[in-house]
């Protein structure tokens, strides 16, 4: 579904990705793991479109998308969650899930269709049905992450990406959170997580990638990283017999 190749991007004329390639198959879980600023965000807004790779190829559903707006990554069917929510805060819940509904928006979308899908999004995050006339900006964090993913999932994907579900939730909420990634897997959208929370993303995911100074340093199934001694001791905080 997803195929990044050599993808190399930079700040300014600071280079962060240094030519990365992997891989997201259609109907998987694919996590993205790594410390703090090895560039894990910066490969998420390179594939979406909100920062311009300067070398390499990002292929989605087959097509080239290197290099395009991100309106219209989106309307090819790839929606972006991204860290830190951002949320519009002085809309209601629910126009904010209407908005995710835009990169749809065609003459032949009727209304009805997109009220299915707000029902299904209010099915799928109960707490956000019971507050769709609040304004965004006074919910919880816990509460604006399920609206970040649910207006997301208002496009209807194919590809979710997702950026740091978990950052600064209470664990009750990261649990609630991670159980809907499952659910949301369940219904065939493909997802690709970015995570800090290594131990959850590779028990949700079906195959990560390990990121280290903008390159990718291990892949593989990820039972199979959350087993192996480096990965234990560097991301999961084990440490491992020598
Ligand atoms: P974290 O887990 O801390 O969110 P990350 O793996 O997502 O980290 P990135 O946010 O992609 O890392 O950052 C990679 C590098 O790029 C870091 O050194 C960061 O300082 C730098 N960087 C990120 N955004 C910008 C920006 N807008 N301008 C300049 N440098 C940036």
């Amino acid at each position: 579904m997803l195929t990044i190749q050599n993808l190399h991007a930079a700040y300014g004329k600071v280079e962060v990705l240094h030519g990365i390639s992997l891989d997201v198959p259609k109907g998987k879980v694919v996590t993205l793991i790594g410390s703090n600023g090895a560039g894990k965000t910066t490969t998420m807004r390179a594939i979406s479109g909100m920062l311009k790779p300067k070398g390499g190829s990002v292929l989605f559903g087959g097509k080239d998308v290197t290099g395009m707006d991100s309106y219209r990554i989106a309307r090819a069917g790839l929606a972006h969650s991204p860290e830190g929510r951002r949320v519009f805060s002085t809309m209601s819940v629910k126009d904010n899930l209407l908005l995710g509904a835009f990169p749809r928006f065609t003459r032949s979308r009727t209304r009805g269709d997109i009220d299915t899908d707000l029902g299904q999004a209010l099915e799928l995050f109960p707490r956000l049905k019971e507050r769709q006339n609040q304004l965004a900006g006074t919910l919880s964090g816990g509460e604006q992450q399920m609206l970040a993913m649910a207006r997301a999932l208002m496009s209807r994907p194919q590809l979710l990406l997702l950026d740091e579900p978990s950052m600064g939730l209470a664990p009750i909420m990261v649990g609630r959170i991670f159980q809907v990634v499952r659910d949301i897997a369940a219904q065939g959208v493909t997802v690709l997580l970015v995570e800090q929370n290594a131990r959850l993303a590779l028990q949700a995911a079906d195959r990560g990638y390990v990121m280290d100074s903008g390159l990718i340093t291990m892949a593989g199934a990820a039972d199979e990283l959350l087993h192996d001694p480096k990965v234990r001791e560097a991301y999961l905080g084990e440490a491992c017999e020598p």
